[in-house]
């Protein structure tokens, strides 16, 4: 016998493919979902695809964003000889919200991870690669501090070496293995403020 309607079921299946969502969590949001006024659900229901139908990739940075070229992108005042690269755009919104920085950022979407199979050719290097035939003062490799992230760096100076560009590394101050979006604002900063040439 079922334990649940097919309905539920299929509700419960879709949820607990989610990151960071078991199956008992997915049980609790199933029927949280089910009890939830109609019109609550519809716009929730919106808002994923909405997103899903209208976010894209920035043109230069490769955020996450509505338009074609993202509002930093878009901003003449900001410094566009200086990139930071980040994993995925929380990090990217984690120095955004320091509003410190004033350079340009490029958005790797990943890191590199042989553990999981993820090369270089699975986050957008040859992207970062490309905007560096434009005119660049310095990229600052804002990548996590865990074995992933250091990994991403190692082997983004390796590329970017024989090119002259400065190519400097955001100083340890941050956790090990701490996501960067967690970290707050003065820990960022000091990071920034005290990054090294790789
Ligand atoms: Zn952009």
């Amino acid at each position: 016998m079922e334990l649940y309607s097919g309905h539920i079921s299929k509700l419960i299946e879709e949820l607990a493919g989610l990151p960071g969502i078991g199956s008992k969590s997915a049980q609790r949001l199933a029927f949280h979902l089910i009890n939830m006024p109609q019109d609550k659900v519809f716009r929730l229901a919106k808002a994923i695809t909405d997103a899903k139908e209208n976010v894209r990739y920035c043109r230069e940075c490769y955020t996450l964003t509505d338009r074609e070229i993202c509002p930093v992108c878009a901003n003449g005042k900001r410094d566009h000889k200086l990139i930071m690269v980040v994993e995925n755009t929380r990090d990217l919104a984690a120095y955004e919200k320091t509003g410190r920085y004033e350079g340009v950022y490029h958005v790797l979407h990943g890191a590199i991870s042989p553990m999981l199979g993820i090369g270089p050719g699975d986050i957008k290097l040859k992207e970062l690669m490309e905007r560096l035939q434009g005119e660049v003062a310095e990229v600052i490799v804002a990548t996590n501090s865990s074995l992933e992230g250091e990994t991403t760096a190692m082997y983004i100076a390796k590329l970017i070496k024989p090119t002259g560009i400065k190519v400097t590394r955001i100083a340890s101050g941050v956790p090990v293995g701490g996501d960067l979006e967690y970290i707050d604002e003065v820990t960022l900063l000091r990071a920034l403020e005290g990054r090294v040439e790789l």
